[in-house]
């Protein structure tokens, strides 16, 4: 059966009037589960013109009842935990397990968002000048996109969604078409917490809908997440329109091993953070760096592990990494396990003939070893289960690659030795940085980003830096003269 799947809009679900729609697929079984709705830029304006509606009430609403919806909202994920990781695992093809820590982490963003009165609190100066205070306040912006990727359907929606409503916007949520279902609950969710219908919109759609949010002049800001050069057209594009944007983009996540490291917790920590999600995650380890004499060791390490993982399906409790996406994308990343092996990488595990599900998505775990810069492997995103080592004598020679790459998402570094462990911190162009930790994603009272092309604009995604992207600062200075003591003064105000 093929579902249809629409809007939600004005607190019910809504039917799209476009005409147009896309495929959903259930990656391990490859057959069409959905058919979803693509928005119109005349879909488009409408809802904006609701949200605005909706956006200027909901500011009204007082912080404590604000606080009050968040917490009701976090109770019920956890109560519907099950049925949103099983949606997530249907449409997109991860493990449940994992589908089960993108809830509790995407939970635990609106957890931070609970504190909203804390975080709203301003500033206050008595007696700035003499008889005058002056204060800080920040305020909601209006109405604000979300454009969301297929990796995580449920979490990277929850990233903006709840600091974003919970500073008073309306938020309208443009999720992947590829996996498209998780929305529809979270909006129901957010219906039975309490937020009032409009706040949270669910418009389904593909670049026609993005274009119209790009350049909608009822929309004060854009949060995206997705893949570099859509990142990159985001961000001119919504801030030529005049909006405030930030685009988070691709990556390309090195792990540096120092000799000293402890073999097993590193070849532990990189088959984890490499295949984990097949691969489909921004936080993936896809090239390890292999400083010195541990480059044999590790290598052997690693691919001894690897024929252990069970590829299957994600909702089968003994697998340990599901399909990918979609076809097309399978073939693209077999397609770069040939470019790399053409290019002289030694195929030490490959994919390409691993004994995996027939129907379905499925590509077993690769590793390449002696990969160099210069191979497509190396220098573009496959985002599928493919791990390349690159050899290389000194740690700075491991600095130096990993501070010339574009990408600075994430990186981690292997050692047993402290000092060497904080110079790297100190020394590497990256946004985050996980010491023996291979998925340093960090925690929701932290903010979320990487630099160079990994992120553009200025501010990270949720945590405090969130919080400062949906409000704008206002500063206000009061005084209460006694009007016998009022005159006229052409000077400019003085404070002393
Ligand atoms: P994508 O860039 O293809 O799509 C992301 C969103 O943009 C989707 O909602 C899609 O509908 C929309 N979109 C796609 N093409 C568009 C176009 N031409 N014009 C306007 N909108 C368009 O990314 P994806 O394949 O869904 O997700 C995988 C990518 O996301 C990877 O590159 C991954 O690294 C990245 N990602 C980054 C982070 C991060 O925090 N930096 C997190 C998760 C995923």
């Amino acid at each position: 059966m093929i579902t249809r799947i629409s809007h939600w809009i004005d607190g019910r679900v809504s039917e799209g009037t476009s005409g147009r729609t896309s495929p959903v697929y259930n990656p391990a079984t490859g057959e069409q589960s959905g058919e979803v709705d693509l928005a119109s830029a005349a879909e488009v304006s409408d809802v904006v013109k609701k949200a605005t509606a909706a956006a200027r009430e909901w500011r009204s609403a007082s912080l404590s009842k604000r606080s009050a919806v968040l917490f009701a909202f976090r109770h019920l994920l956890q109560e519907h935990a099950d049925e949103l990781a099983e949606i997530v695992t249907a449409e997109h093809g991860k493990t449940l397990a994992d589908a089960h820590g993108e809830v509790a982490r995407g939970s635990e963003n609106v957890e931070y968002a609970c504190g909203v009165p804390e975080l709203m609190k301003g500033g206050f100066s008595e007696q700035a000048a003499t008889g005058i205070d002056v204060y800080s306040i920040r305020q909601p912006l209006g109405v604000v996109a979300g454009i969301t990727p297929f990796n995580f359907p449920l979490m990277v929606p929850l990233w903006m969604c709840a600091n974003a409503i919970a500073t008073g916007n309306a938020f309208i949520l443009k999720p992947s078409e590829k996996d498209p279902s998780a929305s529809l609950l979270i909006a129901k969710l957010w219906q039975q917490a309490g937020l009032p219908d409009g706040v949270f919109t669910v418009l389904q759609g593909d670049k026609e809908a993005v274009d119209a949010l790009l350049t909608d002049p009822g929309i004060a800001a854009v949060s995206f997440v997705g893949s570099t050069p859509i990142a990159k057209y985001i961000y001119e594009t919504g801030t030529a329109a005049g909006k405030r944007v930030q685009a988070l983009g691709g990556a390309k996540n090195h792990a540096m091993v120092l000799p000293d490291a402890d073999l097993d917790v590193a070849a532990d920590a990189i088959v984890g953070a490499a295949y984990g999600a097949a691969g489909e995650r921004c936080m993936a380890l896809s090239v390890t760096v292999a400083v010195g004499d541990v480059a044999d060791r590790l290598v052997e390490a690693i691919s001894s592990r690897l024929p252990k993982l069970v590829v299957g399906p994600g909702n089968n409790s003994d697998t340990d990494m599901g399909p990918l996406i979609t076809a097309a994308h399978r073939d693209k990343v077999a397609g770069y396990i040939d470019a790399g092996a053409s290019a002289g990488a030694k195929v030490v595990v490959d994919g390409r003939q691993a004994d995996v599900p027939e129907c379905g998505f499925f590509l077993g775990t690769t590793l390449l070893d002696g990969v160099t810069p210069e191979m497509s492997v190396y220098t573009d995103e496959i985002f599928g289960p493919v791990l390349g080592i690159v050899r290389v004598d000194t740690y700075e020679q491991g600095l130096e690659l990993i501070n010339s790459n574009p990408y600075a998402n994430g990186t981690a570094i292997f050692t047993r030795d402290g000092g060497a462990a904080r110079q790297f911190q100190f020394d590497v162009e990256v946004g985050m940085v996980g010491i023996n930790v291979p998925i340093p994603v960090p925690v929701a009272y932290y903010s979320f980003g990487g630099w160079k092309a990994s992120l553009f604009g200025d501010t990270h995604m949720y945590g405090p830096e969130g919080v400062n992207f949906y409000t704008r600062g206002k500063v206000v200075t009061s005084r209460w003269p006694d009007p016998a003591t009022s005159s006229i003064d052409l000077g400019f105000p003085r404070t002393r």
